[in-house]
């Protein structure tokens, strides 16, 4: 019997997803599962600061356990209210390998960013470097968790409460990560996550603060409602943070499929786990055993010598066989021009990762069948470069 279905094969740059594979998709419910929530929104007339804003903060309180969680428009305002309600002006310690946000956010509360190493395995913020770059003029400490990879939470705390700095997580990549059994949300002074199309949990723009100190949640409500607490005498020169109604019945409905979403996120990244573990030259980012990661990017870091082909080259032949992947995080932040002028020197680790890394694409709808292509294509790639 002749076999009329073509083996398949990548070599030759056979374009292997002629339609193109994207690098991300949104998880989003049924319109139908949101239709009723939002009708009611339209013909309330309530279309911000209502009850679905106040029933999603309770929702996502419950979900990651923290008595207080503000939504807002986005996690750079977020971050931006939270350090404005701490009053902080003076040097924050932030990772430079990180979305440029986390920074922008410090710049733009009038605050000093000094940027800090990455671990070699996790990629999340360096303890030691940090540790070695606090002066008397350092406020806080702002870590990253990052592709769904906690921060070392623990060790940051003490340097934080030893030194007497702030502690703010930028949990842009985490809603649904966990330690120790404990979700992410309620370590540090505050957490920041971002609910953009790209991130675990959807709104379409949006962010959420969650923290336990209730005095600081009530002046971040006050900052985020332009600093006025209803006297109409500001209290702060504040910002418009809110999140709108539509905003929220959507979180309200994603907030159910976040649970499904992780775990097919984690199921695919161990599909490409185990279908690249013998690749020489590639290097998973490492998810320790106390951690639940929520797979918001999976990783490889390419090393050009053993791999055979660069980075750059990789995401080249990746493209031409339909396989979109991005570069997170390059250029590293202190590499880029709106932060040279910021302490920027000693993070070779950074430098090396930033140059090195490529993400693939994953999201809940990407068909095993697809991830193990787009394995059998780095896999050629491999084969092609070492002829
Ligand atoms: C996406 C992202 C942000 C910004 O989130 P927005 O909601 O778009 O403001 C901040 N930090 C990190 C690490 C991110 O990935």
């Amino acid at each position: 019997m002749i076999n009329l279905i073509k083996p398949f094969t990548a070599d030759n740059n056979t374009k292997i997803f002629p339609d193109g594979l994207p690098f991300l998709k949104p998880y989003l419910p049924c319109f139908s599962e949101i239709e009723n929530n939002l009708r009611s929104v339209i013909s309330s007339g309530m279309l911000t600061k209502g009850n679905f804003n106040a029933l999603y903060e309770k929702n996502i309180g419950e979900y990651i356990g923290t008595p207080n969680v503000i939504a807002v428009s986005s996690a750079t305002t977020g971050l931006i209210l939270t350090l404005l309600a701490m009053n902080i002006t003076g040097e924050v310690l932030v990772p430079a390998f990180t979305f440029c946000a986390t920074a922008n956010a410090i710049v733009r509360a009038g605050a000093t960013p000094v940027f800090v190493d990455c671990n070699p395995d996790t990629y999340t913020i360096c303890p030691e470097d940090l540790e070695r770059k606090i002066t008397s003029g350092t406020q806080a400490i702002m870590a990253v968790h990052v592709f769904g990879v906690p921060a070392e939470c623990e060790n940051l705390k003490k340097i934080a409460e030893k030194n007497n700095l702030k502690l703010i997580f930028d949990s842009a990549h985490a809603m649904g990560s966990e330690v120790n059994g404990r979700k992410v949300g309620g370590f540090g002074d505050a957490e920041v996550f971002s609910t953009t199309p790209t991130k675990t949990l959807v709104t379409g723009e949006g962010g959420l603060i969650s923290t336990n100190d209730n005095a600081l949640a009530e002046r971040i409500r006050i900052m985020k409602e332009y600093g006025n607490n209803g006297d109409y005498d500001n209290a702060f020169a504040g910002l418009n943070g809110r999140l709108s109604e539509m905003q929220c019945v959507l979180g309200i409905a994603s907030l159910q499929y976040l649970k499904k979403s992780i775990s097919f996120r984690n199921v695919l990244a161990e599909i490409y786990k185990s279908t690249l573990s013998d690749v020489s030259g590639i290097k998973f980012q490492m998810v320790p055993e106390n951690i639940k990661t929520t797979y918001k990017d999976f990783s490889i870091v390419v090393d050009e010598t053993l791999f055979g082909c660069s980075r750059d080259g990789l995401a080249e032949e990746l493209q031409l066989m339909g396989i979109a992947t991005r570069k997170y995080f390059y250029p590293a932040l202190h590499e880029m021009k709106a932060f040279r002028n910021y302490f920027r020197s000693g993070l070779p680790i950074t430098e090396y990762i930033a140059r090195n890394i490529l993400c693939l694409p994953l999201y809940p709808d990407l068909a095993e069948e697809d991830a193990k292509k787009v394995a059998v294509a780095i896999r050629s790639v491999q084969r092609k470069n070492f002829k």
